[in-house]
């Protein structure tokens, strides 16, 4: 084992501009929450914000919620409160959690944002089980406690080709959205100003998904972990000129770092690639571990989840349900396989580490036989952590160290 470095992940200088974005985005909703007249929607993380947009809610993520209670490390404390109302700690981390700290009546906005005193209420919300069933319950849940309506498209799962068999049922229940939350939000429609939106949200994915690429190079400019921070705009922002002034810059620092080969990781010996989603609570933890090893973690799944490369705003219905179903957590194994394959190849890949995440099936994807079939067909040996998003109680920090210093030691060995 070579000794320890002090970790050196060099920092990227627009997160200060992210960081006064996102805080006019929660300022934004608070305002809009305190008046009479601005309506908000709470929306799933990969749901159709664009529509809510175009309709003039101001438009919240409850999962992003989530993840900052796991990112402040607050997450776990809250989840025995969900636990307590009958939410399983088995089911999902970021719902159990998000309740739990509704019900204690705390947030992580109250302490990032002075004046933020609360949530912003909804009018509605709006969920696609694209992702999951858990969205819905937790959706569900926050409809009653407002006494607002609830609104949901029914997403296909486990899809190997996207088809017309997909495409035109889920158009149809976006478009049946449209009456109901013309009601809701007192504006009427504008078919213009939903391609409009969805441009700006094209734009934004085609920026990101650039942003996620320039990690091909070697080294990388940009890790995995950088990946979970500076996503917020593509996930909170979309369809907003912000969010595409912000990656214009966000590309242009990492594409001079490219031009001056200066790694994120500096020393850069080990490429790996992250399975599954952040263990929010040890974000710097395993950041600081990675890098102290040379190894960067230099792509993910999970960050690339906000790539919408289907959307066309010349046909907005269709455009948007094939790219919110072509999404890899909608596809079935073998569909995901070969979507791996590409990314090994693509990032030039030494070693794939998969997270088994206690409380979302949805996004562990080494349960099935993944690991040994992907290691079988491309000799990239896998590594898998058993933790979870957001409730800490399921890591064992020592074993994952230890795992992930053996699994270097195995690359080294490798030579
Ligand atoms: S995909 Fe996983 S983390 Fe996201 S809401 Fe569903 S169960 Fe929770």
């Amino acid at each position: 084992m070579t000794e320890e470095k002090k970790p050196t992940r060099k920092k990227i200088m627009a997160t200060k501009v992210m960081r006064k974005i996102m805080a006019d985005y929660f300022y934004e909703l608070d305002s809009a929450s305190k008046s009479t007249d601005k309506k908000v929607a709470w929306c799933s993380s990969v749901g159709p914000a664009e529509i809510l947009r175009a309709l003039g809610f101001y438009v919240y993520f409850p999962e992003n919620h989530a993840a900052m209670l796991g990112a402040t490390r607050m997450a776990t404390d809250m989840i025995p409160y969900a636990n307590a109302i009958g939410y399983s700690p088995d089911i999902c981390s970021y719902l159990t959690s998000d309740i739990g700290a509704y019900l204690k009546k705390v947030t992580p906005l109250t302490r990032a944002y002075e004046g933020i005193e609360g949530l912003p209420e909804p009018d509605v919300l709006v969920f696609n089980t694209n992702q999951c069933r858990d969205i819905q319950d937790w959706f569900g849940w926050y409809a009653k406690e407002f006494n607002v309506p609830l609104m949901g498209i029914h997403t296909h799962r486990g899809i190997k080709d996207v088809t017309e068999a997909h495409v035109p049922s889920i158009a149809r229940q976006m478009e049946e959205m449209i009456r109901p939350l013309e009601k809701i939000s007192g504006n009427s429609f504008e078919m213009s100003e939903l391609n409009r939106v969805l441009s700006l949200s094209r734009e934004c994915s085609n920026l990101w998904k650039k942003v996620l690429d320039t990690a091909a190079a070697v080294p990388s400019p940009i890790t995995f972990f950088d990946g979970t921070i500076h996503m917020g705009p593509a996930v909170v922002l979309r369809g907003t000129q912000q969010a595409v002034d912000y990656y214009r810059e966000l590309l242009a620092e990492l594409e001079e770092r490219i031009k001056n080969s200066e790694g994120a990781v500096e020393g850069e010996r080990f490429r790996l690639y992250w399975e599954g989603m952040p263990i929010w609570g040890r974000l710097r933890d395993h950041s600081d571990l990675f890098s102290g090893q040379q190894t960067c973690v230099v792509a993910s799944t999970y960050c690339n989840s906000w790539i919408f490369s289907d959307f066309a705003p010349s046909d907005p219905f269709n455009s948007m349900a094939k790219a919110y179903t072509e999404l890899f957590i909608v596809r079935s194994d073998e569909t995901k396989e070969r979507y791996i394959k590409q990314m090994i190849e693509f990032f030039k890949i030494d070693g794939m580490v998969y997270h088994d995440a206690k409380t979302c099936p949805n996004n562990s994807n080494n349960r099935y036989g993944m690991p040994q079939r992907v290691e079988e067909e491309t000799g990239v040996p896998s590594l898998v952590i058993n933790g979870d998003l957001n409730d800490l109680r399921c890591l064992s920090d020592e074993q994952a160290k230890t795992n992930i210093e053996a699994f270097i030691e195995q690359l080294e060995e490798n030579g």
